[in-house]
């Protein structure tokens, strides 16, 4: 038990305040803050990746798909629904501790970041130079069969609360695995890489059968026919008062009807050791001082699903946790806006290099990174602020 955090053993329900939601009385159109996932006439958003971290010009990210617009309860935050398969940000254990706007170039001018997202943010804290790559560079990545997984389970989790409550059943939602994996490999065709050296299918059948796997371990979690949530795959996005932006993706909002939110995010991964709690709690702790800005209400609880090891993190937040997260956040954003400006952006070796893309750019394994593609000028005591940043 880390102090604080209560974890969850398999099996069983959650020891949840929060009861059931009741379905809506109808169906609503998401509430459009800075723009929706909608446009003007009801379309769909334009295919891409999760781009929750894209510069300004870049219009944030939309992921596309068939996802109607969830209904929305209580909580309809001042954001954009995005509906349909994406990147997710999921955790370490998954590779979808990665892309945003990752693994598409843009084909625009490079411009400084204008905001920050829980990805990018555990980025610039895991290693400087990475997030540059991503964020200013923009440099390419290849999809790994791990987040494209993540991809497909979290589509799936959530195309699920499409149907009647009823008929919210492990086999029903096994079913679906198959139809969402179409749907990704038409909308991101980069994925169908990752099998092409598998002519007989064999890898790709063992794939889907763990996406299955981990679609099944959800019901001995929590139980979706008693479930309605007020959200799903909702994107968020707060400005705070010294004007930093941030931005997220929450995979579902449930609203108890005493107006009591709970925050949850799938993993499809392994829930963290005790002693590492508190860095995945830090992107749960980022959407709840995202919502508190935007609603004046703090998330009773945030609730991490981990479905690769059948755990269930919960963490009841309260005002001097968010207080905190929000000093942190703009601490890491100076230091990222110094680095923009001057160019220094510090690599920072771990044992993740592993599972670096751009280790061919990186000084630390002999590479040179591409010419920095923004205005610089000269560092006055650049690099101070890069030292060894930790999630709290
Ligand atoms: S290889 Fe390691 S040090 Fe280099 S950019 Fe990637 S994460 Fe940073």
């Amino acid at each position: 038990m880390v102090c604080g955090l209560r974890r969850v053993f398999r099996p069983g329900t959650l020891s949840l305040p929060l009861p059931p939601l009741p379905s809506p009385p109808s169906r609503a159109a998401p509430t459009t803050g800075r723009g929706s996932a909608l446009g003007p006439a009801g379309e769909r958003p334009a295919a891409g990746v999760r781009g929750v971290d894209a510069p300004a010009a870049a219009g944030g990210g939309a992921r596309p798909g068939p996802s109607a617009p969830s209904a929305v309860h209580a909580l309809s935050v001042a954001g954009r629904k995005v509906c349909g398969m994406e990147t997710s940000t999921e955790g370490e254990e998954r590779a979808d501790s990665g892309p945003g706007t990752v693994g598409v170039r843009a084909d625009t001018a490079a411009v400084p970041p204008a905001s920050l997202s829980p990805s990018r943010a555990s980025d610039f804290m895991q290693c400087p130079l990475l997030y540059r790559f991503r964020v200013i560079d923009r440099l390419p990545e290849k999809p790994s069969e791990a987040a494209t997984r993540g991809t497909l389970v979290h589509a799936v989790l959530e195309r699920l609360f499409d149907v009647p409550a009823a008929d919210r059943t492990a086999p029903r939602a096994k079913s679906l695995v198959p139809g969402q994996w179409e749907l990704l490999r038409e909308t991101r065709p980069e994925v169908v890489e990752l099998f092409a050296d598998d002519p007989e299918g064999e890898r790709l059948a063992r794939w889907l059968a763990e996406a299955e796997r981990l679609v099944e371990r959800w019901f001995s979690l929590e139980d979706p026919s008693r479930l309605e949530p007020a959200e799903r795959e909702l994107f968020v996005e707060a400005e705070l008062d010294s004007g930093l932006r941030l931005r997220g993706i929450i995979d579902r909002v449930d609203v108890a009807p005493t107006g009591e939110v709970r925050i949850v995010d799938y993993k499809t991964g392994k829930a963290p050791r005790p002693e590492y709690a508190e860095g995945a709690l830090f992107q749960m702790k980022f959407y709840a001082l995202v919502v508190w800005r935007l609603k004046k209400v703090i998330p009773r609880r945030l609730q991490l699903v981990y479905l690769g090891s059948g755990d269930v993190l919960t963490y009841d937040p309260v005002r001097a946790d968010l207080e905190r997260v929000e000093r942190k956040l703009l601490a890491l954003w100076d230091a990222i806006r110094l680095a923009t400006e001057t160019g220094v952006w510090r690599p920072r070796p771990t044992k993740l290099c592993g599972w670096c893309d751009h280790r061919a750019h990186c000084p630390e394994f002999g590479g040179t990174p591409p010419p920095y593609p923004l205005p610089v000028r000269a560092p006055e005591s650049g690099g101070a602020q890069q030292g060894r940043m930790g999630p709290d």
